[in-house]
């Protein structure tokens, strides 16, 4: 039997272990088995990494040991009988939701969060690994213009376009908050330059990944931890004509945040919700926040099957979006555990981190980040 390398989550307790596993077959005859490529660490993975009580409650112990990941790019190398798509050689991403037919929300044309939707990586086995099996039909084909380190991190990147587009892409010349230091906070500072939004404040706390937000575009920036919630407020103020902003990104989770955000929107604005509260529920100023000012709230789970996906690639292809400031660091998926520490390190001084089954592919990538 033929073998190959994967991450394995073990044990429930932090860390994760290098591992030979048989090279998967298609699970099923609609599903395709996929040559990675390259790789990215997504926050969900850290949380598995950790085993924090999300995982314990989401995954459970039972579900061990299963293989990490779910941020990918690499080659289609096998085909199940029943794939009618996709052949041996395409160049490939994922979308990580594998939704369900049969959901209401699917027939409705929201599939991401579909009761019955699973989730490469959490319910299945993932992509730390030389392969991995998914279905043909969340696989999205790749422009050949798009470097795997790139193709790979489309899946946040897709969750970026998502929450700056909102349902109606009703973005162009308007204002927006973006809050938090994260990958997606900074590739959505990047999304919202490339689609004409206005006026990009980005709020941050760490010095690299508030660069990272000014190289991604933002054009005001205040630091949390200099400032108090009435001068961040004041400052908004100031810079919208008093009127405070079209949308709000709240992508951190902390009290402090969500504060900030329904304070900041104007009347009849978009607040997006996407940063996961340590602790929920969260307490906001319902009266002034919501009611009285008459403005939406738009949760964010994933990624708009497969519009915010074609938007990207379109965007990523022609060069008007590149996210590669984000990506701080490249590892090979055999030093996956300095991958992680990155990952893990507080203060951060890290972004996006990509790994690389094989050595010559994460050199190549080393070259083109200029690294
Ligand atoms: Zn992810």
């Amino acid at each position: 039997m033929e073998t190959m390398k994967a991450v394995v989550k073990v044990k429930p307790e932090l860390g994760a272990e290098m591992q030979d596993l048989p090279i998967p077959k298609p699970a099923r005859a609609d599903w395709v088995v996929v040559k990675v490529r390259a790789t990215s660490i997504c926050g969900t993975d850290v949380h598995i990494y950790k085993w924090d009580p999300w995982s314990e409650s989401r995954i459970g112990r039972k579900a061990l040991p299963q293989v990490l990941g779910h941020e990918v790019a690499g080659e289609v190398v096998e085909v199940g009988v029943h794939c009618t798509r996709l052949k041996v050689g395409d160049y490939i991403s994922a979308e990580t939701h594998i939704y369900d037919d049969g959901d209401l929300t699917t027939m409705l044309g929201s599939p991401h969060v579909g009761t019955h939707m699973r989730i490469v990586g959490v319910d299945y086995d993932g992509c730390f690994a030389e392969y991995f099996t998914l279905p043909e039909k969340v696989c999205w084909p790749n422009d050949p213009a798009i470097p795997p380190e790139v193709a790979s991190i489309q899946e946040p990147l897709g969750n970026a376009a998502y929450a700056v587009l909102g349902e109606d892409a009703d973005v162009a010349g308007k204002t927006m908050v973006i809050t938090g230091d994260g990958p997606i906070s900074l590739f959505a500072v990047g999304v919202a330059r490339a689609v004409g939004v206005a006026k990009i404040i980005h709020f941050g706390k760490y010095d690299l990944n508030m660069e990272i937000a000014r190289k991604m575009g933002c054009d005001l920036q205040m630091n949390t931890n200099e400032t108090t919630g009435k001068e961040r407020l004041e400052f908004v103020l100031d810079h919208t004509g008093g009127n405070g902003v079209d949308i709000a990104l709240e992508m951190v989770g902390s009290q402090n945040s969500v504060d900030d955000c329904f304070a900041m929107v104007r009347k009849a604005g978009r607040i997006t919700a996407f940063g996961i509260a340590a602790e929920s529920p969260l307490p906001v100023d319902y009266n002034n926040g919501i009611v009285f000012k008459g403005c939406q709230i738009h949760g964010i789970n994933g990624r708009k099957i497969f519009d915010t996906w074609y938007r990207n690639r379109n965007l990523l292809a022609g060069g008007r979006l590149d996210p590669t400031p984000v990506i701080t660091n490249v590892f090979t998926l055999a030093d996956f555990k300095a991958g992680f520490d990155k990952m893990i390190e507080r203060p951060r001084k890290s972004a996006k981190v990509v790994l690389f089954p094989d050595e010559k592919e994460c050199q190549a990538a080393l070259k083109r980040l200029g690294k």
